[in-house]
């Protein structure tokens, strides 16, 4: 796994250091690298029995390899938001105010699933800003 821009080990499970995004992800992630800037990757892959995943009823899409939490460095939170909704291909876009990341999927979906997290729960949103602006 050989990426322009980003690490493996920022990719792989931080738990057990398994590989596991998809070819398809890291597609998205070096386009988004481009248009925004440098990104710090909280979290891609996580192996089902990483303590995140563990603790779910089932695992999550981090678990299933088409997902990335990631921070923005070069530009704010919302013009980073901007830049991931453009991304035809990303169908599931979290948006973490308080910990200021966006997490993006490469989940197979007609229509994009947007939300938010509040208190540690996932809220769908259609526009993750406003309802963040007004909560
Ligand atoms: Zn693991």
């Amino acid at each position: 796994m050989e990426l322009e821009h980003f690490k493996s080990a920022e990719l792989r499970c931080r738990h057990c250091g398994r590989e596991g995004v998809r070819r398809e992800l890291l597609d998205v992630l070096e386009a988004l690298r481009a248009k925004a800037g440098p990104l710090k990757v909280n979290s891609a892959y996580r192996c089902p029995q990483h303590p995140v995943e563990a603790r779910k009823t089932k695992p999550g899409y981090h678990a299933q390899g088409p997902a990335a939490d990631l921070v923005p460095i070069a530009m704010p939170l919302r013009a980073f938001y901007e830049v991931v909704r453009a991304a035809p291909r990303i169908k599931g876009i979290g948006v973490d105010h308080a910990a200021g990341y966006i997490h993006v999927d490469v989940r197979e979906a007609a229509a994009p699933v947007r939300w938010i997290y509040l208190n540690g729960r996932a809220a769908v949103a259609a526009d993750p800003f406003q309802e963040g602006e007004n909560g």
